[in-house]
């Protein structure tokens, strides 16, 4: 049984006491300088876990490029280095922040003064409410729900935004409730003394001392908050910071996960730990040399919501390319296979993690024609163990040398999922992109039917001149529909753009909490 708690209401002002963490030191004209970006030849202390005593910290830290004070981090995630370059995150450490090489890859110190590169996405400012493992950011309670119970441990919790903006909301499950367990949601509400409370009984000072009291005591609720269920630690733009090319000797090769434009896809494992995808681009399918130039760019697109590209094996061939491994493998076998088992509300959770994936990619100005590619469109999107589903091959169709796939005449051309300028002249934007995102909605809706079912490209590209427009999916409302045909307007700039599709989308997923 699925409880809901709305009775009270409250205004958490939890953010706006974030503080301002930087560091305020002195200032010295002696000091260390951090201007420098990592080259060859500069020293950095080696993070090595076998030194015998450690080093004594260094002299302190004073400002970073801007003149300002250094910033103090702590670590959400754990993180190992992986080259000496490189410095490994503990969770729950403090680390000073030397300088900000670029948004991914940030040049850190820890506490013993060893430094070297940290992912940017494993660390937050101190004092931010990410910095506890029970919080999850970004997770609609559909999602939440669909974790708690796929962890199905009794007591199993996430603390998350709730759909009043400012409001933090814990979701729980117990096994008490009904015979698959159940979950209730509870919001987290401050009395005028600014002190929080899920119970009014047991009133405290701040969440994580809330969260920290029912951890031991359930104190009203239907269970105590035993485990912290459903963050997961996000990729990295690559495994170490500026290293693309990956040494293939470093790949064990498992089962084969699938076959696309370029070639087998194998399961398989990096440095014998990290579970990685490698595609292995068979000869004569891609332009390689355009691709291996434009995959340096393409690392640094780092999003929850997009599949991760760690690398390539520059040197051997057949071409290896190393990304982030979906274990629920593509979208569209998944909603096949699901079918009813696809809540209303995790259909729109669907449509927001690509819309989210699609909104990074418009606000970074990366071109993407290849949302979906050839006449599987969902096949474009894959979906991982926790069910977040992610866009992967963005701006893969400008390596594919293949003319039926390429050009609008072709055999293969996804004609179904693209608008009148991209059929009758090649003109590709981001509105293009807006209205194959409206047939990925669709085909999420449909359970993953064939858009235009059996009809030929040659009729589709009739219909489509002629105003006709896919119908309404069985499963989605007169609200969903609407904001998928708005994707279809005959011109471009009639389209919302990802970043209003996305407000929509999320009002929607909104009304489904
Ligand atoms: P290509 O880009 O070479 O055409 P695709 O990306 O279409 O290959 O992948 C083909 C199939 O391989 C997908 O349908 C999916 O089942 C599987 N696959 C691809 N990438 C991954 C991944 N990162 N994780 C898990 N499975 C994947």
């Amino acid at each position: 049984m699925i409880h809901s708690d709305h009775s009270t209401l409250c205004c958490c002002a939890f953010q706006s006491r974030d503080i301002n963490a930087r560091v305020n030191v002195e200032r010295n004209s002696s000091s260390l300088c951090f201007h420098s970006r990592r080259r060859p030849g500069h020293a950095y202390r080696i993070n090595r876990s076998n030194r015998k005593a450690p080093p004594p910290p260094p002299p302190p830290d004073y400002e970073n490029d801007n003149g300002e004070g250094l910033l103090r981090v702590v670590a959400m995630y754990d993180f190992t280095a992986k080259e000496n370059t490189d410095l490994t995150l503990k969770r729950g450490e403090e680390y000073i922040i030397l300088h900000k090489q670029d948004q991914l890859w940030w040049n850190a110190q820890d506490a013993h003064g060893n430094r070297g590169f940290i992912p940017s996405n494993h660390v937050t400012e101190k004092n931010k409410i990410e910095v506890n493992r029970w919080y999850c950011k970004n997770i609609t309670r559909t999602v939440a729900e669909q974790l708690l119970r796929q962890e199905d441990k009794d007591g199993g919790f996430i603390v998350r935004d709730s759909s009043q903006h400012g409001v933090y909301t814990v979701s729980i499950y117990a096994k008490t409730l009904g015979i698959t367990g159940g979950i209730r949601h509870y919001q987290i509400k401050q009395n005028e003394n600014d002190q929080f409370y899920l119970a009014e009984k047991h009133l405290h000072k701040s969440i994580p001392e809330l969260i920290h009291y029912h951890t031991h005591n359930a104190g009203g609720l239907v269970n105590r908050l035993r485990y912290p269920v459903g963050r997961c630690v996000p990729a990295t733009a690559g495994f170490s910071s500026e290293k693309w090319e990956i040494d293939p000797s470093e790949l064990t090769f498992m089962k084969e996960l699938g076959s696309g434009q370029f070639g087998l896809v194998r399961l398989g494992k990096w440095r014998a730990q990290l579970k990685v995808a490698i595609k292995v681009i068979r000869e004569g399918a891609m332009l390689e040399e355009d691709f291996i130039e434009e995959a340096k760019v393409m690392m640094k697109l780092c999003h929850r919501k997009l599949v991760q590209l760690y690398g390539v094996c520059l040197h051997s061939r057949p071409l290896l390319i190393v990304c982030e491994f979906m274990e629920n493998g593509c979208l569209l076998n998944f909603l096949r296979k699901k079918r009813r088992g696809l809540k209303g509300a995790w259909l729109i959770s669907m449509c927001q993690d690509a819309c989210e994936g699609m909104e990074y990619l418009e606000t970074h100005g990366f071109l993407h024609r290849d949302l979906v590619r050839d006449i599987k469109a969902a096949r474009n999107c894959l979906i991982n163990e926790h069910n977040v589903v992610k866009v992967c091959d963005f701006g893969m169709t400008r390596y594919v040398l293949d003319d039926q796939y390429t050009s609008s005449n072709g055999a293969k051309f996804p004609v179904k999922w693209s608008p009148p300028e991209v059929i009758h002249y090649c003109k590709y934007s981001s509105k293009s992109d807006v209205w194959s995102y409206g047939v990925l909605m669709w085909e999420i809706f449909s359970e993953g039917s064939v858009p235009f079912g059996c009809k030929t490209n040659k009729e589709v590209v009739e219909e489509i001149t002629r105003g006709v427009r896919l119908y309404r999916p069985h499963r989605a409302s007169q609200q969903v529909y609407g904001v998928m045909y708005k994707c279809w307007h005959e011109k471009a700039e009639g389209r919302p753009s990802f970043s209003e599709l996305l407000a929509e989308v999320r009002r929607l997923a909104e009304q489904q909490d």
